[in-house]
């Protein structure tokens, strides 16, 4: 279990009980005017934004002199918590840190993360994602993934997240199958029909069966573990807090009682914690902590090496229906995916590893040489349009990024930047309407009004009810048949799991409570 605190031990409390007195209050209030004051006259101008409009951002919701005033306004205070450090996670903080924002992230266990588990593709095009919002999200995350990788590599200090651009995709095509049929939409960048002998051409490993395919040469990689601790030594070094381990993980989110917004989060051994925003990026447990329909659908996957000397048949990312082969730099050959829909364990089966093997070596022969190296499986975080959910929420300070489903590390870039922006309140006219195809609250039509316009309910009471609604929202989409513009589940094997109708997590219960917040300082004891 890991456990690792940044910055001064110094540093004074930022979460203050609520029954502070009155001299208390003026003391805070007095030292916060200090803060403010020292903190912009030392900040980089870069960062100043930032500071700016979270201060108007959190001025919205709350009246003047509320706890909530003195709790963001303390000395040494952090502006943002992130729940989740995953790609989802990562990619918010270190955008948010680069801004200017005090940023901590707090996260139960990286081996659990989906993350750690991914074959590392930026595919939008052998995806066979149709025209649609969620197609331009992808492709504008894989626009800036070959500078975002470089900077990555800068910023952690020379980890490298082994990005290759070079060769494309190659999709093959069986008689009758999925892309056979396939007609790429317009404007997701080239994509090149090939006859048998051409596709052979460019991979002769591939089976005699192949009758032709597609070529994405846009398409591209990431190791995607690589990646992850690339991001993840980046934030440190750009000053985000990272608590990783159990101690760490939150167990519920305490909703304010009269105002549309999160007051604190309690942690699973009881401390509180309150920060001014909170961005809830916890992958396939979402649903945990607030009424959202993301569940897990798990992935089996499977490593290969060719034996010593002996090279590797594959050169290209071979992409087909129901499985794919990922060729890496440091020599493994990855084989994927089971699709397993509400399945919670990560373990291995014998089934799901036999279904991998059978369709890879009916789509390339020779892999039936090299030696089984590793099998590990995750969980994605999927909803049941399997479009993610980002940006706000009916509670102004709490901010969502996940149910990235097979696109995670294609889309951590650019999703890190919009939830970034939001949080920040800066989000663009194109953006917001982007933005606006995954947003929650299409899976809540009816409540996210009544938490907007300041109902008589509680947000509190707002969100429990939600969680019931919530569920009978998503146990009537199906996850088989994602809407036009959404993901189908295109090269991934089914092992055999339930139907994926409906993520079946329990929610837990929204909680509020009148006790004291935990003092930080006490925490870094
Ligand atoms: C087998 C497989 C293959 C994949 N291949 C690809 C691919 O090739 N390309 C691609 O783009 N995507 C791929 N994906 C999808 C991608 O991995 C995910 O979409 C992405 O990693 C999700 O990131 P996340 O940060 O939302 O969630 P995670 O990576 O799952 O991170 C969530 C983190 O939150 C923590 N957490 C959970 N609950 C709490 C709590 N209450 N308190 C504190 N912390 C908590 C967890 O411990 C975890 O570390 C694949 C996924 C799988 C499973």
């Amino acid at each position: 279990m890991k456990r690792r605190l940044r910055g001064s031990s110094q540093d004074p409390p930022y979460a203050l009980s609520r029954n502070a007195s009155a001299t208390a209050a003026v003391v805070v209030v007095a030292l916060s005017c200090l803060w403010s004051t020292t903190r912009a006259f030392h900040m980089p101008s870069t960062s100043r934004p930032f500071s700016r409009s979270l201060h108007r951002s959190v001025a919205r919701i709350r009246p003047q002199g509320s706890s909530l005033m003195a709790k963001r306004d303390a000395p040494g205070g952090g502006d943002v918590l992130v729940i989740g450090g995953g790609l989802a996670g990562l990619s918010t903080a270190l955008e948010l840190s680069q801004r200017g924002a005090k940023v901590v992230v707090v996260s139960r266990d990286e081996a659990e993360s989906a993350s750690m588990a991914a074959g590392g593709m930026l595919a939008p095009q052998a995806e066979r994602l149709e025209a649609g919002p969620y197609l331009d999200l992808c492709l504008q995350s894989r626009d800036m993934y070959s500078e975002w990788a470089a900077d990555l590599e800068q910023w952690s200090g020379g980890i490298s997240t082994g990005f290759a651009a070079a060769g494309g995709f190659l999709a093959p095509a069986f008689t009758g199958d999925q892309v056979d049929g396939w007609v790429p939409p317009p404007g997701a960048g080239p994509a090149y029909r090939l006859d048998g002998p051409q596709i052979r051409g460019m991979e002769p490993a591939l089976s005699p069966h192949v009758t032709g395919g597609w070529w994405y040469p846009e398409d591209m990689q990431v190791d995607a573990r690589r990646l992850f601790r690339a991001l993840r030594e980046a934030c440190l070094r750009a000053g985000v807090s990272v608590l990783e381990g159990s101690e760490w993980a939150v167990e519920a989110l305490v909703f304010h009682p009269a105002l549309p917004a999160v007051q604190a989060v309690k942690m699973s051994d009881g401390r509180r914690l309150s920060f001014a925003q909170v961005v809830v990026a916890n992958g396939a447990w979402m649903n945990r902590l607030l009424p959202v329909p993301v569940g897990p659908v798990k992935g089996q996957m499977l490593s290969l090496r060719p034996k010593k000397g002996e090279p590797n048949p594959l050169t290209r990312v071979i992409f087909a229906e129901n499985c794919y082969l990922i060729p890496k730099a440091d020599g493994r050959l990855i084989v994927g995916a089971t699709v397993e829909a509400g399945q919670w364990d990560r373990g291995v089966t014998a089934k799901g590893i036999h279904d991998l093997t059978q369709r890879a070596l009916q789509i390339c022969p020779a892999l039936g040489n090299l030696e089984l190296e590793e099998t590990w499986a995750g969980l994605r975080p999927t909803t049941p349009d399997t479009l993610p959910v980002l940006g706000s929420t009916p509670w102004e300070n709490l901010f969502v990024a996940g149910g990235y489903w097979r696109n995670g590390v294609l889309l951590a870039p650019r999703t890190g930047q919009l939830v970034a922006d939001c949080v920040e309140g800066k989000v663009g006219a194109d953006d917001a309407a982007l933005l606006s195809h995954f947003a929650w609250s299409r899976f809540l039509p009816s409540r996210v009004g009544e938490a907007r316009q300041g109902s008589k309910k509680s947000a509190a009471t707002v969100a429990a009810d939600a969680t019931v609604g919530d569920k009978r929202s998503a146990e009537s989409m199906s996850l088989s048949k994602p809407p036009r513009g959404a993901t189908s589940p295109a090269a991934d094997t089914s092992a055999g799991g339930p139907t994926p109708s409906s993520p079946t997590a329990p929610a837990d219960t929204v909680t509020h409570h009148d006790d004291p917040y935990v003092d930080y300082a006490q925490l870094k004891a």
